[in-house]
């Protein structure tokens, strides 16, 4: 649980539970698996958090944006009995917004809880697509109902291309149902590189579709290439000025 972040579109991070198992190419070099080996601990062993991190945020008062689960994912099946309790907390609280971004989007429409309706006001729903092998991920997204559906294109390793997501409608282009993309590359020392081509093809797609769009950061490949100061990349002072990109959903 974090009250602060690094992770620069949320304000705060809290984990019902953690721990995860690898499911695609984008878990390859996962943090939770290195700061979780590197504490002695297993990765792969899901735990349900103390009642202090569960319930954390019914005591903040002031409105954050809370990214859940950072070290996990919020529709893992091993979490399935805990899950209906967290949605008790996300309900209970809405003066905050809560981020949602999975990897197992295929889950979400049985997970949701009974009283989901047209999906909760204070709930974007997000699901991870870090190369074009995973664009199947995004028709379970956006056919779910949702407040805000966003796509995270982070750790980019692999150009991708949402042109099949977008379409004409009333004498514009519009991208079906997506209100935020996020783009990024990856952290670490055995970083995969994210093609700056790559991200400005995504910039330009938003672009012509009117969807915001946040640039996260370069990732550590780009930043080493480019000498950048920032391991990871993630000064904007140092990136291309049209790179610089920071855009929030409109709620
Ligand atoms: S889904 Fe997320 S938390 Fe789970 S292994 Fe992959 S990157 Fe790590």
């Amino acid at each position: 649980m974090g009250k602060t972040t690094n992770i620069s579109w949320t304000d705060a991070t809290v984990n019902f539970w953690t721990g995860c198992k690898k499911v695609s190419d984008g878990c390859r070099d996962c943090y939770m698996f290195r700061d979780k080996k590197r504490w002695g601990q297993d990765p792969n062993k899901i735990t349900l958090s103390s009642d202090a991190t569960f319930y954390a945020a019914l005591k903040w008062k002031d409105p954050k944006r809370i990214f859940t689960c950072s070290w996990s994912d919020f529709f893992l099946e091993e979490a399935d009995a805990w899950r209906n309790v967290a949605w008790q907390v996300i309900k209970n609280t809405p003066q905050h917004t809560w981020q949602i971004l999975t990897k197992r989007p295929e889950r979400i429409g049985r997970c949701l809880p009974d009283d989901w309706g047209r999906g909760y006001k204070n709930v974007q729903l997000g699901v991870t697509v870090e190369s074009s092998k995973h664009l199947d991920r995004i028709p379970y997204l956006i056919y779910t109902p949702a407040a805000v559906h966003f796509i995270s294109l982070e750790p980019l390793i692999d150009m991708v291309d949402l042109s099949d997501f977008i379409m004409p409608c009333a004498g514009k282009r519009i991208m079906a149902n997506i209100d935020w993309v996020i783009v990024g590359g990856e952290s670490g020392r055995t970083a995969r590189e994210m093609k700056l081509k790559w991200a400005e093809i995504i910039i330009k797609q938003c672009r012509e579709t009117n969807v915001p769009i946040f640039v996260k950061q370069m990732g550590a490949y780009t930043a080493h290439h480019m000498g950048m100061g920032n391991r990871a990349g993630s000064n904007i002072e140092e990136w291309p000025e049209h790179l610089r990109i920071q855009q929030m959903p409109k709620i």
